[in-house]
């Protein structure tokens, strides 16, 4: 297996090095590198988008007929690890890899006219209700319904774990429109208006303090019929289209070289009897365990995007890299608050992170948001499918049992 960038690929890189060195503002990435990935937020992932937007880059995932920048995975790979080295909030991937993908292969003219456009440009945020507070791991068993009256679905029911939601203009659901057939076969894709009569955002606020997470109620909201995508009843196969498509982007091989880097740094600048604790045998054994994990999880996503044929289903292949990328996650953040020991404890406030020159100092740059990220990463275990759930689709697709 040849890894090596091809001259066009170098030029590409250093392409995407000059814009950012440009157009990436400096408040942006010293507010996104002290906040947890996960916590970036509207306001600072739209206006990055919208910089983006403007060079035409805002879809690197998309087709170009659709607006994207028609890439090859390999451009996409360098783009997204340039960006993480240049300290870039995250894209928003509910919108442009989970509800986009759907919307322009499955939705209609009217519908790609409608919805795509607004997500390019950074003007609107999406969430994603599919879990239900008894529908997690077995989604089929969803009960949120939706009843077709006349040229309306009227949705009742609710959604639990959902990201962003306090911020959105527009949700995609899975909901049942039929009760009468076999329960994936009786699921719609509908999108929802967010601002629609009758939704209603509990917010639930996560262990590391932070507000990412809701409850949506949905009440007898009316939803327009053209609204749905898809099929009524196919709910379940664009759902799954869409799924594959989370956990092959949550294999965080860019966020983990990105958090590797940080725990270096850490380790550089945090001192023991005298000495750095990069030299601590004890802490280089476990920093080189971690980054040997790294590359190896790196290079088996190249593997996968430079296309090298594997006999295992695709499905099984995406499920163990998410399992690795999230595992890993938890490895590195857990090292980065060990090395702190209780700076890490230090928290910080969101005008500390607003605003640099608050910032406090008594404490160094690189402790900012490492409790945080090591808390939230609890999750990466969970969301986008539990390990548990993965291992099970790995056993049964790539050894049939
Ligand atoms: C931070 C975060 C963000 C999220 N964001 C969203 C979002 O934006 N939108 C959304 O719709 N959902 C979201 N989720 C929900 C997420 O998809 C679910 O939490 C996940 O699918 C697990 O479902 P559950 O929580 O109901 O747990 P359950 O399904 O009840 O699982 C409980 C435990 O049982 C185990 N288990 C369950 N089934 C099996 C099985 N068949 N075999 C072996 N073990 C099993 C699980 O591994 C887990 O350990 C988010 C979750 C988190 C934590």
């Amino acid at each position: 297996m040849e890894f090596t960038l091809t001259k066009e690929e170098q030029a590409f890189r250093q392409e995407v090095r000059d814009f950012l060195r440009d157009n990436l503002p400096a408040a942006t990435s010293r507010r996104a590198k002290r906040l947890g990935y996960l916590m970036h937020g509207r306001e600072l992932v739209l206006g990055w988008l919208k910089i983006l937007h403007s060079k035409g880059w805002s879809a690197p995932n998309w087709p170009e007929q659709h607006g994207g920048t028609g890439w090859t995975e390999m451009q996409r790979f360098i783009f997204e690890e340039e960006c993480w080295i240049a300290g870039a909030p995250a894209l928003p991937m509910t919108a442009l890899t989970l509800v986009a993908p759907v919307i322009y292969t499955y939705g209609t003219e009217a519908q790609q006219v409608r919805f795509l456009p607004p997500i390019l440009k950074g003007d609107v945020w999406w969430c994603q209700g599919f879990s239900e507070p008894n529908a997690g791991s077995d989604l089929a068993s969803l009960r949120t319904t939706a009843k077709l009256e006349g040229d309306h679905y009227i949705v009742n029911g609710t959604k639990i774990w959902t990201g962003g939601a306090q911020d959105a203009d527009w949700g995609f659901f899975l909901v049942r429109t039929n009760s009468e057939v076999k329960a994936q076969k009786g699921i719609s894709f509908l999108l929802i208006d967010m601002k629609s009569p009758g939704v209603t955002v509990r917010p639930i606020i996560s262990i590391n303090g932070e507000h990412h997470l809701n409850q949506v109620f949905l009440d007898n909201v009316r939803v327009p019929a053209d609204q749905l995508v898809g099929e009524s009843g196919k709910g379940w196969d664009y759902g799954k289209f869409l799924l594959e498509n989370e956990r092959t982007a949550s294999a965080f091989v860019n966020p983990s070289k990105h958090e590797l880097a940080k725990l270096h740094e850490i380790a550089t600048g945090e001192m023991r009897d005298g000495k750095p604790l990069l030299q601590d045998p004890e802490f280089s054994r476990r920093f080189a365990r971690l980054a040997i994990e790294v590359q190896a999880l790196e290079y088996s996503v190249l593997r996968v995007l430079t296309g090298e044929k594997t006999t295992y289903h695709s499905i099984a292949v995406a499920s163990v890299l998410k399992l690795h990328g999230s595992d890993l996650q938890q490895k590195i953040a857990e090292l980065q608050v060990d090395l702190l020991g209780p700076k890490a404890l230090r928290a910080f406030t969101p005008e500390e992170n607003d605003d640099p020159d608050r910032f406090p100092v008594d404490v160094e740059d690189y402790a900012a948001g490492r409790m945080s990220d090591y808390l939230i990463a609890r999750a990466a275990t969970i969301y986008g499918g539990s390990q548990q759930v993965q291992r099970g689709i790995i056993a049964k697709l790539a050894f049939g049992l």
